[in-house]
C-alpha cells in the first residue's frame, strides 16, 4: 500500500474497481508493474451491483478482458459460455469477483477509499518546470479520514453512473425535482424485484430514451401484466424514434436490438403511453401525486403520476482531476481526442472506432481517464472498448510503444448509423438508417470498416459524415437536409 512517502517501486494508482479499472489492474500485474486500486464502494463494481438484476446485451465473449482471463485461467477458472448473456450481477459473481480475489490483485484493492482529488507532489496546476518528473498524489477519503497516497501513474476508471443526469430539459433539475426526490429513482431500480412494491398498481413515468430507459419500460410493462392498475408513461424529449427503437435485427448484439423491437411493440399496442417531444420543465405535487409539465406549452401535462424513474444518462465527476492538466471536450466532457468519434450530435452509430493511449492522453503525462469515464456524457460505451483502452494505456505506461500503438478491436455493429439526427422537415421522412460496425484499419475519420471502405471510394462514408463534409468533425454543422447521405451496409 502506498502512503504519503514515495513508493520504492513504480506504482500505478487505479481509481475505481469496476470492470475497466480491474482490467487495467490485471494488465499492470501481467506486466510486473505495481498497482493499487481505490474503490469508493464497499465491494467491487459498485455501479454494476446497483443494477445487478439487469441482463446485459453483450455476451460473455465481449465482457471478459484478455489479461484478466489469462490471470484467472491460471487459477483453474473457466470462461462462461461465450454466447451467454449474463446479468450485471452474474458478471460480478462469475468474473469480476474471482478476478478481484486473485492473489496478485486482492491485497492491492482498497474498498471504502473514495478518491477526492489528484495532483502532482509539490505542483499546483499552474507550475510547469519539472512537473512531469513529480509523483502523483491522491487525496482519498477513508473511514479513518483523508489520506494522501502517491503513485507514478494514475488511471481514472471511476465511470459516470454515480452522477445521473437530472430530468430537466435544460440539463438542470426540473422545477420541483429536488422537492420530489422521495418519488424519483435514477438509473435502473429493480422494478420486478426489491422495488416491486413502489411501482405495482401505480402510475409510473420513465424519462429518457436510451437502453436503460428501455429496460425500465420493459420491466414496468411486465409488471403491469401481473399487477392491475399499473400505468406506464414514457417521456422522451425527441420526436424521431428511429434511434430510440434501434437497429432491430441489424444490431450485431441481438439482445440490444431486441430491446428496441419489444419497446416499439408495447408502444404500438398502447401498453406504454408515449409522450414525444416532452422535455420536462416542472413537477408539481398534487396531494400525494405529481403533475409533470413539458416546456412545450401545447403539450398537455401528465397528471396523477406516483413515481418517476429518470434514465437520462449520466455525466463524469470532473472534480477529481481539477488540479491536473486535462484536455476535455467542452460539452461531451470526454477526453478531447475521442469527442469527434462519439459525439451523439453527429453519430448514432453506437460503435466507435478502436482507440488507445494516443486518443486517451492528456497534457499531464502519466494520467489517463479510461472506461465509461473516457466517454464523458456520451452514451454507448462498451466494456470491450474499455478493455482495449486498458491494454493500450498500460502498454504505454510500461513504455511498450509497439503494443500500445497496435489497437485492435472488432466491435459488434449496432444496426443504427444515420448521419442526420435532426428532425425531418414536415411532410418528409428520412430513409431507414443503415449499418455501421466492425474494425477500422487506417482512416481515423471513420467510425467503422464500412465507413472507411465507403470513404476510400470517395463517398461521404456510411453515416458518420455527410457527402458535403468529408471528415467527421464537430465543426460540421448538422443542417436539416431532405436527402441524407446514404449509408453503406
Ligand atoms: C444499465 C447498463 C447496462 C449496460 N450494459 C452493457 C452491456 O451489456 N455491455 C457492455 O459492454 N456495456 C454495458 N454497459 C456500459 C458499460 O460497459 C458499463 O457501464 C461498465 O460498467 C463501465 O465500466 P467502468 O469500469 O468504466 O465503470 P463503472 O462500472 O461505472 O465502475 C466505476 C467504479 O468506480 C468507482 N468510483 C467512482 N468514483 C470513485 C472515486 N471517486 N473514488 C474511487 N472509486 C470511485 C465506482 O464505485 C465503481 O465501482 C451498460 C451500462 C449500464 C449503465
Amino acid at each position: 500500500m502506498v502512503d504519503s512517502t514515495s513508493p520504492s517501486a513504480f506504482t500505478a494508482a487505479v481509481v475505481g474497481a469496476g470492470p475497466i479499472g480491474l482490467a487495467a489492474a490485471a494488465h499492470l500485474v501481467r506486466r510486473g508493474l505495481g498497482v493499487e486500486v481505490f474503490e469508493a464502494g464497499s465491494g467491487i463494481a459498485a455501479h454494476l451491483q446497483s443494477y445487478s438484476h439487469v441482463r446485459l446485451f453483450s455476451p460473455w465473449r465481449y465482457n471478459v478482458d484478455s489479461a484478466a482471463r489469462a490471470l484467472l485461467e491460471g487459477t483453474g477458472w473457466a470462461m462462461p459460455d461465450p454466447e451467454g448473456l449474463p446479468t450485471a450481477g452474474e458478471l460480478v459473481e462469475r468474473y469480476l469477483g474471482p478476478l478481484a480475489a486473485h492473489s496478485a490483485l486482492q491485497p492491492h484493492i482498497h474498498f471504502g477509499y473514495r478518491v477526492l482529488d489528484i495532483s502532482r507532489v509539490g505542483f499546483d496546476k499552474l507550475k510547469t518546470a519539472g512537473r512531469e518528473h513529480a509523483d502523483f498524489v491522491l487525496q482519498v477519503q477513508t473511514a479513518e479520514g483523508v489520506k494522501e497516497v502517491r503513485a507514478q501513474a494514475v488511471i481514472d476508471a471511476s465511470g459516470t453512473w454515480g452522477q445521473p443526469n437530472p430530468m430537466g430539459i435544460h440539463g438542470l433539475f426540473a422545477l420541483g425535482e429536488l422537492a420530489a426526490q422521495e418519488h424519483i429513482a435514477y438509473g435502473m431500480p429493480d422494478i420486478l424485484g426489491s422495488g416491486r412494491s413502489s411501482y405495482a398498481g401505480r402510475s409510473v413515468m420513465v424519462v429518457g430514451a436510451g437502453h436503460s430507459a428501455a429496460g425500465n419500460l420493459l420491466a414496468l410493462a411486465a409488471l403491469a401484466q401481473d399487477e392491475p392498475g399499473t400505468r406506464v408513461h414514457w417521456a422522451v424529449r425527441g420526436k424521431d424514434l428511429r434511434k430510440i427503437f434501434g437497429g432491430g435485427s441489424a444490431d450485431g448484439l441481438p439482445a440490444r436490438g431486441a430491446l428496441g423491437t419489444r419497446l416499439r411493440d408495447l408502444v404500438e399496442r398502447g401498453l406504454i403511453v408515449l409522450h414525444q417531444g416532452f422535455g420536462v420543465q416542472a413537477i408539481e405535487r398534487d396531494g400525494g401525486r405529481m403533475t409533470v409539465r413539458a416546456i412545450d406549452p401545447t403539450l398537455a401535462p401528465v397528471e396523477g403520476v406516483d413515481e418517476i424513474i429518470v434514465a437520462a444518462g449520466s455525466r463524469p465527476d470532473l472534480s477529481l482531476a481539477r488540479e491536473l492538466r486535462t484536455r476535455l471536450d467542452p460539452w461531451i466532457e470526454s477526453t478531447e481526442a475521442l469527442a469527434d468519434l462519439i459525439d451523439p450530435n453527429l453519430h448514432s452509430c453506437g460503435t466507435v472506432r478502436p482507440h488507445g493511449h494516443k486518443e486517451l492522453a492528456h497534457p499531464e503525462p502519466g494520467f489517463f481517464a479510461i472506461g465509461a469515464k473516457s466517454y464523458g456524457r456520451a452514451p454507448n460505451f462498451l466494456m470491450a472498448t474499455g478493455y482495449e483502452q486498458a491494454r493500450s494505456v498500460v502498454a504505454a505506461i510500461a513504455g511498450d510503444w509497439v503494443a500500445a500503438d497496435q489497437v485492435q478491436l472488432d466491435l459488434p455493429q449496432t444496426g443504427v448509423c444515420s448521419v442526420d439526427l435532426s428532425e425531418p422537415p414536415t411532410g418528409q421522412t428520412y430513409a431507414a438508417p443503415g449499418c455501421c460496425g466492425g474494425p477500422v484499419v487506417q482512416d481515423t475519420s471513420a467510425c467503422c470498416a464500412l465507413d472507411e471502405a465507403e470513404k476510400a471510394k470517395g463517398s461521404g462514408g456510411c453515416g458518420c459524415t455527410s457527402a458535403a463534409a468529408p471528415t467527421a468533425s464537430k465543426a460540421v454543422s448538422l443542417q436539416v437536409a431532405p436527402a441524407k447521405t446514404s449509408c453503406c451496409g
